[in-house]
Parts: structure tokens; sequence; C-alpha cells
């Protein structure tokens, strides 16, 4: 097969599946087929599996030239003069950019409710959210439209997305992969990651997308593994801790019933599985919602009307470009954070607020170090739930936050988290969660590959 043949097939698949999934908010197909035509020209070699496969990219990766939304009125006429670094290794591996993925308005949110453009379904259920903030990187992915993209995690928005949709999504170590043109929501959690079907696909992806990047001050100076070659399916021996915390109350029964489903599989392939304590990740969406929304707040101040994207026509006054732009332009959810956010920074609440949840967020991490000095790996459920119905929860923002309070302690941590399918719940896909220490994302994928 060569890779225009491929970019053809996955268009006319987009075709038959996207009015089901809307998934996309902009398709890259001129420019696919070109890239694919030029990559059959020069010929694939067996040496780099990705070369010619198409892949989706989270619209809040910024792609020179391609329309870059991240699915924000404020960005709707948008085109990057510059690429990711994350792009640029797509591009150096041969993949083929087919387009970019619908995702919640700035990631904040999860169930990809917030996007100005379109509401993505669950592949599985139609009726049911995708899960967010990444829900068209997953939803894509799930619904056979592409075999891999890129989503971003801050709080849990590539797992909790994988884990609703039944695919394999990695967050990886912070600085792991460079966060250059990632447009920016809490600079102190965000990562880029991948979705794919399988294991090994997303071990190729994550070593394709890694590394050192010099316009990253938070990049890792830390040397990027091929983490397929080392999958064998033998993991005798490993040592698996599950929190208690995370099977706790809150979590639903299918949920819980299909996580000790999986400890019992991890005990049959020789890994020994003990209960151990977070006693401080209770307090993780408390201590993430401070310092995501402080952050976003400094972040999106650069969206003032004058510099670029969408600026309001309704104004008499500089105040008014700034006022009404900003009114216009950004939806519900991200003013709240915002505001959160600008309130928690504020002089005489900074203390009390911002430095506090500084503070919790270090005893957080030091619940993880006590775990990881005597275990090589973590496992729960992804969510407490599986995929709820489409504005079930959109109008009740403090049960939307509660829900990533399994995958939130991750990020705060700067550790590397992934969810792979283990099997339903009501016949909804439920999500395992694995977390590794830093940098050791192999014994996640080789547990995750003995587990599949
Ligand atoms: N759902 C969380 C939030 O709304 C996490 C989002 C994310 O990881 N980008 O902030």
């Amino acid at each position: 097969i060569t890779a225009s043949d491929l970019t053809n097939e996955t268009f006319r698949r987009i075709e038959e599946t996207e009015s089901q999934v809307e998934a996309f908010i902009t398709l890259n197909k001129e420019n696919a087929l070109a890239a694919a035509k030029a990559i059959d020209e020069k010929g694939i070699t067996t040496s780099n599996p990705l070369a010619g496969i198409p892949i989706g990219i989270k619209d809040n990766i910024v792609t020179k030239g391609l329309l870059t939304t991240a699915a924000s009125k404020i960005l709707s006429n948008f085109y990057p003069i510059y690429d990711a670094s994350v792009m640029e290794k797509v591009y150096s591996s041969d993949m083929i950019t087919v387009g970019k993925l619908n995702m919640d308005e700035f990631a904040m949110g999860g169930s990809t409710e917030t996007s100005y453009y379109k509401k993505t379904k669950n592949a599985w259920d139609q009726t049911k959210v995708p899960g967010g903030s990444s829900g068209g990187s997953a939803a894509a992915v799930a619904a056979g439209q592409v075999p891999v993209s890129l989503g971003s995690d801050t709080g849990g928005s590539i797992r909790q997305p994988a884990a609703f949709n039944g695919v394999v999504g990695m967050k990886p170590t912070y600085g792991r992969i460079s966060r250059f043109g990632l447009i920016a929501f809490a600079s102190s959690l965000d990562q880029i990651g991948p979705f794919t079907r399988t294991v090994k696909d997303n071990a190729l992806a994550l070593s394709a997308v890694s590394g050192y990047d010099e316009k990253d001050g938070t990049s890792a100076g830390v040397e990027v593994p091929d983490f397929a070659a080392g999958l064998n399916g033998d993991i005798k021996g490993m040592k698996i801790a599950l929190p208690k915390e995370y099977l706790g109350e809150g979590v639903d029964a299918g949920v819980k019933a299909a996580i000790l489903k999986a400890v019992d599989t991890f005990k049959a392939l020789g890994a020994s599985v003990e209960e151990v304590s977070l006693p401080h990740s209770k307090y993780g969406v408390q201590v993430y919602y401070i310092i995501a929304s402080s952050e976003a707040s400094s972040n999106l101040q650069r969206f003032d009307g004058i510099r670029y994207g969408f600026r309001s026509e309704k104004v008499q006054s500089l105040e008014d470009v700034y006022v009404n732009t900003r009114s216009e332009g950004f939806g519900e959810e991200v003013k709240r954070r915002i505001m959160l956010g600008t309130f928690s920074l504020s002089a005489g609440y900074y203390d009390a607020y911002f430095k506090k949840a500084g503070q919790v967020r270090t005893l957080i991490m030091q619940d993880f170090q006590k775990v990881f000095a005597d275990y090589d790996l973590i496992i729960g459920p992804t969510s407490p739930t599986v995929a709820y119905g489409i504005g079930e929860n959109i109008n009740d923002p403090i049960t939307m936050y509660q829900s990533d309070i399994l995958t939130i302690p991750v990020n705060l941590a700067g550790l590397p988290g992934m969810s792979i399918p283990a099997g339903l719940s009501e016949g909804l896909p439920v999500g395992l969660q694995l977390i590794g220490n830093h940098f050791d994302e192999a014994t996640m994928y080789k547990a995750a590959y003995a587990f599949e």
C-alpha cells in the first residue's frame, strides 16, 4: 500500500463516519495528499514504521498555515505562521497530518461540550460524550478515522477521553514532549501525548514526538528510549501499587469491578499488587482549580483583539476592543476560569489560595514519591464513571470538576499517566489508569502491553 492510497482511504473513512462522530474542526486534505505523494516518491523504508501513517492533531497545537482555533471563537480566524515543535517531529517522521480535532475551548472541560464549533460524539454511543478535553482526538481514533492522534492533558484530558472511547492514551512525564506551540492553558501542568488503538502503536508514536527542545524552557534533556522495542509481555516480579483512595467513594460499581478484574490479570501475569495510600490526593481537585485557573488567567491575557484572532466590531475606544473582544470571543467556562484565577492571584487572597495550593501540591507529590520508593507502577481507574449523556453534566461545573479526581494528582506531580481499555460497564468502555515514576513510561508500556 502506498502513502497516497492510505491517505485517500483515510479521507473516505472520515467522510463515511464524520456525520456520526463530528471529531474534526478542520480537514487538511489537499496538503495531506501532497505530503503523501512526496513520501511515496521518496520511497518508504521499513526503518521508519510511521512513514505515511495518518495522524489527527488536537486544535490547540499550532500548525503553520492550517487553521488553529483551540475550539474558541476568539481564534476563529487564526492561521499560524509557525509550527509547534511537536509538528516538526510529526513531519520529520513522515506522518501525514489529516486535520485538526475538536476539543473543549482552550482545553477547559471534560466532555468536549464547551467547544464553540460542534459537539463530538462518543464513538461507542452517539448519545454519550466523548470525554474531554481531547474528545475529538479520542473519538477519531476509536471510530477508525485515524490510527493515531495527538491530544493534550492538563488534568486528565488525554486519559479520560481515552477511557470513555476505549482507546490507549498516554500523558507522558512533564517535560518529555515540547510544549512550544501548544496553546497554553496551565503551563506547569500541560503535556502533549498520543492516542492509538494499541499499546505498541502508542509506544512508537511517543518515541517519535518526544525529545529535548531549546524553545521550551521546561523541556527535559533526557534520552528518549525506543519504547516499542522493550515490549515482550513479561512483567514477572513487577511491583504494582493500588491506592485505596482510587477505589473509594464515588467510583461506580461497574468501574470498580472492571479494575479488580484487571488486578487479577496482573497477578496472573506474575506481578504483585498491593494496596497503598495517597492521603493528599483528595485535595487534588481543589488545588488544581486554583493553580490551573490562575495560570490560565495569565496565559489568556494575550487574546486582546490586537495581536491576532477575532476582534469585536462593536468598538468605540481601545477599552472596548479589549472588553468586547473578550466578552464575545470567550465562552462561559473560559470566563469562569479567568475570574477564578484572577481572584486567587489578587492582592490579599494570594497567600490564602494560590500559595496554599502550591504547598498542598508538594504534599501530593510527596505521596507519590513515597509509593515509588517501593513500587514500579501505580494502577487504578482513569475515571470514576463511564461516558455520560451529552447535556447531562455540562450545567453543573462542580460535578464536572469532581469527575477529574483520579487524573489530576498525576499532573500536579508531573508524573506520566496512561489509560488503556479494561472491559465494559453498562456496555461502555472502562479505562484502567497506569501511573509511572518520572520518565519511566517504559515500565507503563511494558505492563500495558502484557495486559492488552
Ligand atoms: N477537565 C479538566 C479541566 O477542565 C482537565 C482539562 C485538561 O486536562 N485539559 O480543567
